[in-house]
């Protein structure tokens, strides 16, 4: 530490500054004054709460600024293993595009921003494909450390009336309940491919075979989601230490939570063991999608509304004289129903169904992992297991 005319201070010195400051803390700045400390400096200099040691990050981040902390840097990965994340990310893509719904404000009215969907009628008396609107379009997958699925969910806030069921959260606490039923999604294969949840090559025990650890961690588990986390599904999986996080799509509301908890989880410096898991961006893996997400986006925000000039998101039945009955509504969820989220999935089935694959030998280190090429079959076996049995994750709450 260094005063302001730039000589380091001593132990003692900043002892007593550090005493000082505490006392300012609460106090008024011209207390500060008076002390003969400049008041800026006193607002300036903070201490972080008692306890913690000083490579604790929350003690090193304490007086730096917020880009500091919420910069992780860049995902380091090999090209075999960038490939093996692609795959999984245009599954969750696949069944965005397979389960999709844009009837957010119901089937009926003008959507005009998502004419492809329009199945029947003119104007606000059209007829929109989908069907009820269960929730919003935001999907996730976990795999397990051997790279099988374990399972998919979708964000169903409109069945429960409720505005926390949300994809990751709904997914993690069916991993737990799963895990304690032995009902994988591949039993009717007849394989005994029990998950690896935690800690690498270790699986879950078979139905009566279990001990009161292995469900507790999913530290071996892989989170791809579609839209970056919301502070509820970073703490579940924070508490459930999943690994990692890929997501399809920045959401800027979130204040980057993810990013901030993965800092904040573990020692200054540390990027593995327990922790909140880390965020990577599909953007960072060679997803094209997530850029066009993110693009696509900020082109929605800028143009939709119901003012001059502006183009509505919805338009009930029968409201074409009447504005004030429309919505202009700006959200992530509202754009996430239009045909420019629609065709951004669309290219993750496509990417799929192609895909071809540069690296189909590889497989991670460890006993029992999937190549890549084993990967992409479980994929699209999953894909068409999720789209004809899986009722967009609707059997379990
Ligand atoms: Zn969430």
């Amino acid at each position: 530490m260094f005063t302001s005319d730039g000589c380091e201070m001593t132990d003692q010195a900043k002892q007593n500054r550090r005493n000082f400051v505490t006392s300012m803390m609460g106090g008024s700045l011209a207390a500060a004054a008076a002390a003969g400390l400049p008041a800026a400096e006193a607002q300036a200099e903070s201490l972080p709460p008692e306890g913690l040691s000083a490579d604790d990050a929350m003690a090193h981040y304490w007086n730096k600024p917020l880009s500091e902390l919420v910069d992780i840097g860049p995902y380091n990965a090999t090209p075999a293993e960038m490939e093996r994340h692609r795959v999984y990310a245009n599954l969750v893509l696949a069944l965005l595009h397979g389960y999709f719904n844009g009837n957010k404000d119901g089937e009926t009215g003008e959507y005009p921003w998502q004419p492809s969907q329009r199945i029947a009628g003119t104007g606000t008396q059209s007829l929109y494909a989908g069907g009820r609107y269960l929730g919003h379009n935001i999907c996730c997958i976990a795999v397990d450390g051997d790279g099988d699925i374990i399972d998919f969910d979708f964000n169903h806030n409109s069945i429960f009336n409720s505005s926390v069921e949300h994809a990751e959260a709904r997914l993690i606490k069916r991993i737990f309940s799963l895990a304690d039923i032995h009902q994988d999604w591949d039993s009717a294969l007849g394989t005994d491919d029990r998950w690896n949840l935690s800690p690498a090559g270790e699986k879950a025990p078979m139905r009566g075979q279990m001990d009161d650890d292995y469900g507790k961690s999913l530290s071996s588990v892989t989170i791809y989601t579609s839209l970056e986390s919301c502070a509820q599904c970073s703490g579940i999986m924070t508490l459930a230490n999943i690994k990692q996080v890929v997501f399809l799509q920045p959401d800027p509301s979130q204040y980057m939570i993810g990013k901030i908890m993965y800092r904040l989880s573990r020692k200054a410096g540390e990027t593995g063991g327990p922790g909140a898991p880390r965020p990577i961006s599909a953007a960072e893996v060679g997803i094209a999608a997530s850029q066009r997400l993110a693009d696509d986006y900020k082109s929605f925000q800028a143009k939709v509304g119901t003012g001059p000039g502006k183009i509505p998101f919805h338009k009930p039945a029968g409201s074409d004289a009447d504005p004030a009955q429309w919505s202009g509504s700006a959200s992530i969820t509202s754009f996430l129903c239009s045909d420019l989220a629609l065709a951004s999935y669309a290219s993750g089935r496509e990417a799929l169904d192609a895909m071809a694959l540069a690296h189909p030998d590889f497989r991670p280190e460890g006993q029992g992992m999937l190549s890549n090429a084993e990967v992409l079959g479980q994929v699209r076996h999953f894909l068409n297991y999720a789209l004809t049995e899986g009722r967009r994750g609707t059997p379990h709450r």
